[in-house]
């Protein structure tokens, strides 16, 4: 369901009233303050933003509302996607309803009228919201874009960041847009680029590339299921995309499904959930690295189960089977068709389309916008060497970031300018915990990452700044006996 649009007459007044509400509240808070940074110009005088945001998804526009209530308020945010599809929803996120509960308030930073409850309770009412399971993922997608929109947020969509470099005290920012390639300039660069913004997604090496594009995709590219109607499909991975795609497959036609499962079960407790509190989210970034490292291998071996709503929707369709404890050793292309060789099988099995649901990857060497900059970013092998129980060579790619979410350099004095550059997504999750990551942690980070940026531009500027203070002259005693002119 789209509220906005299934229930044009009933929304307009409300929604205004509320947006009403959402002013209100501001003012009350004083928000956004005034601008206060020094304003700076690039290279032959072009302007600077002081901050451009990456990625206009939840976390960017945590971070950006974050910096505007703060009177961070030159700040530019670019997106790849048209408006109304950031972020995974409406693409490659292939389940009916968020996985998380209804209940998160979601990137309000604090202020009710903000939350997503307020905000559909407004466009479609309180009965509405009591009778709501869980969030539709074009309903999340509304709710964002009314947040980009009731918050002003200065996003320009379908605009691509190619590339970042260090240039004469600011960053150059290389962008590609329907205009053409242009180069805009920023004193910080926040990227928000979602799941897969710090490193892409994983292919594991026993999956033969040759079989793409036409017989394999991972689950977070585009999949023609119309294609795939009357198919057998096979699917390695276990986890909530895996089953995500399965449903889908056979929802749209498949003949088929053979999900191939490493593990003898599946993983059965969410600990992701059970760590979901303001202690992991506030203290995790002061634990010491043997203790962060410890406890992210530990989240990392348990993994995460699908929902099971996920689960029992793909278990309602006929032609579904799952494989546990059948590790997958190679995929590979022959006479047109994908095989699929199990552990201990003699023959490959057959199917005529492999979709691959084996997540993410956090790689500090592999950020696309970073392009040459991304061999300097210290990593957590550079910086943490654990015992030999705990050694998980993916884990130590993970960047190894500053307490602003900021790069650090792995040799230092190779680039200190990669410290203006914030990661603000799945990236951070070793050094800070899940905070940008996933919707409970989404307004930890977003203040998190706000306040180290106003002290790093107040820092800056101070010069600036104290001699405006200097100037300041508007006179407290005017009209009173004892003012001094
Ligand atoms: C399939 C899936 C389902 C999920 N379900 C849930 C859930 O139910 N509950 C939950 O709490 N979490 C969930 N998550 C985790 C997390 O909440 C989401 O990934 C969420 O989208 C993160 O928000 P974000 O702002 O960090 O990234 P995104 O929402 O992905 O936004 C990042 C934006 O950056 C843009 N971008 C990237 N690179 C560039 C570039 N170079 N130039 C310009 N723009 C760029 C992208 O177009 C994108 O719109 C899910 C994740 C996935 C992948």
């Amino acid at each position: 369901m789209r509220p906005l649009a299934n229930d044009r007459r009933a929304v307009p007044m409300r929604l205004i009233e509320h947006e009403r509400q959402v002013a209100r509240d501001l003012e009350m808070l004083g928000l956004p303050a005034a601008n206060w940074p020094a304003q700076v110009t690039g290279p032959n005088g072009a302007s600077v933003a002081d901050v451009l945001v990456v990625g206009a998804g939840m976390n960017g526009i945590a971070a950006a509302a974050s910096l505007i209530f703060k009177g961070v308020r030159n700040i530019r945010m670019l997106e790849r996607n048209p408006a109304g599809q950031e972020g995974p929803w409406l693409s490659f996120a292939r389940m009916d309803t968020l996985r998380s509960p209804k209940t998160l308030p979601g990137p309000a930073l604090g202020i009710p009228s903000l939350t997503f409850r307020a905000w559909y309770e407004a466009v479609v009412g309180a009965e509405a919201w009591e009778a709501l399971y869980k969030i539709p993922n074009a309903t999340w997608v509304d709710y964002l874009a009314w947040l980009q929109r009731v918050l002003r947020l200065p996003v320009q969509h379908e605009t691509i960041v190619k590339k970042i470099t260090p240039s004469a005290g600011v960053l150059e920012v290389e962008v590609q847009s329907q205009r053409g390639n242009e180069t805009y300039f920023a004193r910080r660069i926040v990227l928000s680029t979602g799941r897969g913004g710090a490193g892409g997604y994983h292919i594991p090496s026993f999956v033969d590339p040759a079989l793409w594009p036409d017989l394999a995709a991972h689950t977070n590219e585009a999949i023609d299921f119309a294609r795939l109607r009357g198919k057998s499909i096979g699917i390695i991975g276990g986890g909530a995309s895996a089953w995500d795609n399965a449903a889908t497959a056979l929802e749209q036609g498949a003949s088929r499904v053979d999900m191939y499962v490493r593990r003898p079960a599946l993983p059965q407790i969410n600990k992701g959930r059970g760590s979901a509190s303001p202690g992991y989210f506030y203290g995790w970034a002061g634990l010491d690295d043997a203790e962060r490292w410890s406890l992210f291998v530990y989240l990392n071996d348990a993994q995460a189960p699908p929902p099971h709503e996920t689960v029992r929707r793909a278990l309602r369709l006929k032609r579904f089977n799952i494989h546990l404890g059948k590790p997958v050793e190679a995929a590979t292309r022959q006479g047109g068709k994908p095989l699929v060789l199990v552990r201990g099988e003699d023959t490959p099995r057959p199917h005529d389309f492999l979709i691959i649901g084996t997540g993410f990857r956090a790689n500090a060497g592999a950020i696309t916008e970073l392009a040459d900059l991304s061999p300097l970013v210290a990593r957590w092998r550079d910086r943490y060497a654990p015992p030999e129980n705990l050694r998980r060579s993916d884990l130590g790619e993970f960047p190894y970031l500053g307490p602003g979410f900021e790069l650090l350099e792995r040799e230092p004095g190779q680039c200190p300018d990669l410290s203006r550059i914030h990661l603000l997504n799945h990236g951070a999750a070793l050094s800070h915990g899940a905070v940008a990551s996933d919707i409970p942690g989404v307004n930890v980070a977003a203040e998190r990452l706000a306040t180290a940026l106003v002290g790093s531009l107040f820092r800056e500027d101070i010069k600036s700044i104290r001699s405006d203070l200097e100037a300041f002259d508007e006179p407290e005693l005017e009209g009173t006996p004892f003012f001094v002119r």
